[in-house]
């Protein structure tokens, strides 16, 4: 079936009744931004002929380069719309309110009705078909795209409900969460650990850690990368940034994007 346009009008009111009624760790993953991160500025990316061929996806022609053939591959890590970009609590997106301009809702159970970008689509929808077909539960959306205004409001919650530095390691901050650029996607099984460490104990939260790059998903926040991101582990997060380079970062045996980039 095809997938529908999203419609900018969802109801924040009951996303964030739903968010905030989850434990802690909900909702958690986009964050704060402390400083406003000088590295944003110190590099300007040339533009999308930077794409990697994998990310070409995200948008129209990026093939217009002088055949940089055997070039290092370098990875668009500053456009909001790039596949690669890197958000982190020191890197927020520019600009800071950015909104994807290609969200679609996938076929998953969507319990949020959160969209996420159409470059990921396909690759989604086939890594749930994949688990139901080797016997696992359906995957569902537990979260998707999140705006800056939710993010904001996500965050004035935590922050007011547990302090600003516990929020701080679970939460991300408007504007720096990975949820806002479309590309993360927080999955469930139903069985009762949504956005819960428990989740990583599940057979399906087995599964996506040894499975999700195959289908461009990144497992974003673990244990030992916690050092990196500054966030606890999330067994239920995942950023895509499509197979080409989600095989690789799995190759090199990174634990964070921001090592992978190298950036840490
Ligand atoms: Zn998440």
């Amino acid at each position: 079936m095809r997938p529908h346009r999203f419609h900018p009008s969802t109801p924040l009111a009951a996303a964030l009744l739903i968010c905030g009624a989850v434990a802690l760790a909900g909702c958690a993953e986009a964050d704060p931004p402390k400083k406003p991160a000088a590295s944003d500025t110190a590099k300007k990316p040339s533009k999308k002929d930077e794409k990697p061929a994998a990310d070409n996806a995200a948008d129209d022609s990026a093939t217009d380069d002088a055949g940089a053939a055997n070039a290092p591959v370098s990875y668009d890590l500053d456009s909001p719309d790039s596949v690669t970009v890197l958000v982190n609590k020191q890197r927020p997106l520019n600009p800071i309110t950015f909104e994807p301009g290609d969200l679609v809702l996938p076929s998953l159970p969507n319990p949020n009705g959160q969209p996420v970008r159409q470059v990921m689509l396909a690759d989604l929808e086939r890594l749930a078909a994949d688990a139901v077909a080797a016997g696992l539960p359906q995957p569902i959306l537990s979260s998707g795209y999140r705006s800056y205004q939710l993010q904001e409001s996500l965050f004035a919650n935590y922050s007011a409900n547990y302090g600003v530095a516990a929020a701080d390691q679970f939460s991300a901050r408007p504007g720096h969460s990975e949820h806002q650029t479309g590309l993360a996607v927080d999955l469930d099984d139903g069985s009762g650990c949504n956005l819960q460490a428990c989740f990583g104990n599940t057979a399906l939260g087995q599964w996506l850690r040894d499975n999700a790059h195959r289908y461009g998903f990144v497992l974003r926040y673990t244990e030992a990368g916690t050092p990196i991101t500054g966030y606890t582990a999330e067994p239920w997060h995942f950023r895509y940034v499509g197979v080409e380079v989600a095989e690789a970062v799995r190759a090199s045996g990174a634990e964070t994007l921001e090592q992978f980039f190298g950036v840490a």
